[in-house]
């Protein structure tokens, strides 16, 4: 029987025993080596089939210029995930050119990313939160979605370009993102006529905004079009001074751009920092190593025991402060709105996760500081080590992650996440 259809595996475990992968640095520094000479083709060519580059997406806005990598993709290998962020603001026509391309160039698996419904209700049920606050409705409608989506893949494909300029400039054909995920570049060389000339040049059909004088478009409420000599993005949240999409939280405050240093925990008693199978204790005064099934506690510095000792209370017997310490659990179902009078009141809330493929948690997780919750905040389950930099994004300040999971996965997987503030978030975004 073939290894991945066995009866009695979980998806957990086939998803931890995928055979490993060398560090991203290292692999980044390898497929630039290999491909620096290679033109845009030959890049997304080997792209989609070298084994270094892992479980591989396109992220596409079906907007202006996208339909040179959705074109390049069709013929290369159209069976390859399309992530289509569908924010439920764009304009009609967007919609109507995603069904046409799809179509018409054969695209066998896009797929069309949703803010979560929950969060939507919750958070703008009358679809007006863009004109109160650009940034919030970004995160709720794009950088959500677009980090759950991701959370399966090793490599992303983006659309971005050197002659774009800011800190593409200098853009290689493969990027590090933050130690998780490659992002890769094919376009990264080319010029604003090449783009020209290949859309030509296989006579594909473009965006019917474009001719409409939108030369970059995105939601319908923040896109306008753009007159003669202006720059290209200048009809993107035209007069507000935002330039990109992308934000998250640290500890109960919403940061803009690669985070502060004053931003992060103070570093915590670390147990685990080896690949060792087993926790262990690491300095002589740390907290006492967990015995061999305690639930381990993952933060930025390594793996650590578990030092609250206070009850926690669920959600469901919940109705005030339970004493000078007062610590919640929340499960998927829960709705977090009703903690909302006495968020003030609680110390830490435990937001359980019952698989590693349920989010539920992280949308929580970021409507809870949203709300304005600034406790100790932890998600609790069979967390991966590859959701780790979107626990951290949504709010989370640590996870709890049973002791089985922790010795099937030590902390050097956990490591190259746990590097994840390093990445300026808002850049992915930019397309
Ligand atoms: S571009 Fe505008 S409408 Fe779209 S998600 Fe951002 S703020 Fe909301």
């Amino acid at each position: 029987m073939p290894h991945d259809s066995a009866p009695d595996r979980s998806p957990l475990d086939r998803v931890l025993d995928l055979p490993p992968l060398a560090p991203v640095a290292r692999r980044v520094a390898s497929l630039n080596a290999r491909y620096r000479h290679h033109g845009a083709t030959a890049v997304m060519e080997r792209a989609l089939h070298d084994p270094e580059v892992g479980r591989i997406a396109l992220v596409s806005s079906f907007g202006a210029e996208s339909v040179v990598l959705l074109h390049m993709l069709s013929v290369m290998r159209p069976e390859t995930p399309v992530l289509f962020l569908e924010t439920e603001l764009l304009f009609p026509e967007t919609l109507a050119y995603q069904r046409d391309l799809t179509e018409r160039l054969g695209l066998r698996d896009v797929r069309l990313i949703h803010p979560d419904p929950e969060a939507l209700r919750a958070r703008d049920p009358d679809n007006s939160l863009h004109r109160r606050d650009m940034d919030a409705c970004c995160l709720l409608r794009k950088a959500e979605p677009l980090e759950r989506a991701l959370s399966g893949f090793d490599t992303w494909i983006t659309g971005r370009k050197r002659f774009q300029g800011g800190t593409r400039a200098a853009l290689e054909f493969f990027e590090n993102e933050a130690e998780a995920r490659i992002k890769v570049n094919p376009l990264a060389r080319w010029t604003k006529a090449d783009v020209q000339d290949y859309i030509q040049n296989n006579r594909l059909p473009r965006h019917p905004l474009v001719a409409r004088g939108y030369p970059s478009i995105g939601c319908a409420p923040c896109t306008s079009p753009v007159a003669e000599g202006e720059d290209e993005r200048a009809g993107r949240w035209r007069g507000t001074g935002k330039k990109e999409c992308g934000i998250h939280f640290v500890n109960g405050r919403m940061v803009r751009g690669p985070v502060p240093a004053d931003a992060m925990p103070a570093p915590r008693p670390v147990l685990v920092r080896n690949d060792e199978h087993a926790p262990q204790e690491d300095t002589a005064d740390a907290t006492p190593a967990p015995q061999p099934d305690a639930p381990v506690i993952v933060t930025d510095q390594g793996f650590a025991a578990d030092d609250w000792s206070h009850p926690v209370t669920p959600l469901a017997e919940f109705s005030g402060p339970t004493g000078p310490v007062t610590a919640i659990e929340i499960g998927p179902e829960d709705d977090p709105q009703l903690l909302a009078r006495h968020l003030p009141e609680i110390d830490m809330i435990r937001v359980r996760f019952p698989s590693f493929s349920d989010g539920r948690g992280f949308t929580h997780a970021r409507q809870l500081r949203l709300m304005g919750f600034q406790g100790r905040l932890r998600a609790a389950g069979p967390v991966i080590a590859d959701q780790y930099a979107m626990a951290r994004r949504s709010g989370f300040d640590e996870v709890e992650i049973p002791a089985e999971l922790a010795r099937r996965q030590p902390w050097p997987q956990w490591q190259r996440r746990a590097n994840w503030r390093a990445h300026d978030y808002q850049s992915r975004l930019r397309a």
